[in-house]
């Protein structure tokens, strides 16, 4: 079937005890059994519970996967999948993670044994380098945050594939609807359904998709024996999000276009970070490996200053970290989301003090781009 059939029927038929049409929210935290040894295959529900159960069989389908599994958040779903490695074991990741996922690698699982190199993903030669004999997972966040830059997903599996490595893909920025990396050869995907799965802004949560049954095994055993589960009602509204993914995601990307455009042709802006515009140095990779281009935009005015005038004059656009939701979002990276990050660091990747990043929403356009012009037009 198509993507919006599954998205709204997949792991959804209706409730057989009563026929609702929507899954409910089994809120619950164990099952009665009939008699020793004898269940409907529900025993206690860290282990599984049918309103996660079927959002874990709906993202697996809509990413194409055989399994998926549903976590309390984003970072407890990468932290178990980072639980998959053993001590010992290295990985090669993104230079330009999501700070939370650099932070977990080096201020915690760094303690346990295992060991990161950073690599611009983006250029394959740079991967191949950082490759160890240790290495077992090649971890890749596409399109990055905030300055968009795109890993080939399909070369990077065969890259990862060709020296014995896993590649795990954060799918986060793009969702399944514009963006499949298990498709293209990857082995694990992963989610922070905080964001566009959720999509309205009122959850936490995390997934994880992969089609291998013994790595899924291993996967669904840590998911229960660690217990970051994503609670009933929490995945009740990812569920509910879902069905709209598509119809939302489409105007995610209509509207991020043409205000990137509007961005592109301002007078008081340096430079746009967007893989739909044609001056994005990826353009052509973003086209062939995405569906559409979404949401995300960032753009350089030149100045912490002339951020903080930005930041401080929208009306609409509200300040604030996050992303995703159907409400257009506007954050400054440097002092927010990449706060964390070294300043050389930042100043490497581009993340400057001048830099704004804007989540675009599904509101009207034009009140967005008046919003944007008016704050703008106060840069001195
Ligand atoms: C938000 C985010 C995460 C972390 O997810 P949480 O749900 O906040 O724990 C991971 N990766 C990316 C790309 C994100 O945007």
């Amino acid at each position: 079937m198509g993507f919006s059939t599954d998205a709204i029927h997949v792991g959804q038929e209706p409730d057989p005890a009563t026929g609702a049409i929507i899954v409910p929210i089994y809120q619950t935290s164990t099952y009665v059994q009939e008699e020793l040894g004898k269940h409907k295959g529900y025993e206690y529900a860290r282990t599984s519970n049918p309103t996660r159960s079927a959002l874990e069989r709906n993202l697996a389908c809509l990413e194409g996967g055989r399994y998926g599994y549903a976590f309390t958040s984003g970072m407890a779903a990468i932290n178990a999948l980072m639980t998959l490695l053993k001590s010992g074991d290295h990985v090669v990741a993104s230079h330009n993670l999501y700070g939370g996922s650099f932070r977990l690698f080096e201020r915690v699982l760094k303690d346990f044994g295992l060991s990161f190199t950073y690599a611009n993903t983006s250029r394959l030669p740079d991967v191949e380098r950082a490759v160890q004999p240790g290495t077992r997972l090649l971890y890749v966040e596409t399109p990055t945050n905030p300055v968009m830059e795109i890993t080939d997903i399909a070369a990077a599996a065969a890259l990862a594939h060709s020296r014995g490595l896993l590649l795990a893909v954060d799918n986060t920025f793009m969702s399944p609807y514009f963006q499949r990396p298990l498709e293209l050869g990857a082995d694990l995907v992963l989610h922070s359904t905080t964001k566009y799965l959720n999509g309205h802004s009122d959850g936490v949560g995390g997934a994880v998709i992969l089609n291998d049954s013994a790595l899924a095994e291993r996967l669904k055993f840590l998911q229960n024996a660690a217990g970051a589960i994503l609670g009933p009602f929490d995945s009740w509204l990812v569920l509910r999000g879902v069905k709209t993914l598509a119809v939302r995601m489409r105007q995610h990307d209509a509207n991020g276009q043409a205000i990137a455009h509007f961005l592109a042709a301002h007078p008081k802006v340096r430079k746009v970070y967007y893989p739909g515009l044609p001056t994005h140095p990826q353009h052509d990779l973003a086209r062939r490996q995405m569906k559409g281009f979404g949401g995300m935009i960032a753009f350089e005015t030149g100045s912490l200053e002339n951020a903080k005038t930005v930041l401080r004059s929208v009306r609409l656009c509200a300040l604030a970290e996050s992303l995703g939701g159907v409400e257009t979002l506007i954050s400054h990276p440097a002092t927010m989301t990449h706060a964390s990050v070294p300043p050389e660091d930042r100043d490497r990747l581009g993340i400057t003090g001048g830099l704004v990043r804007i989540s675009v929403g599904i509101e009207d356009v034009e009140d967005l781009i008046a919003d944007l012009d008016q704050a703008l037009a106060r840069i001195p």
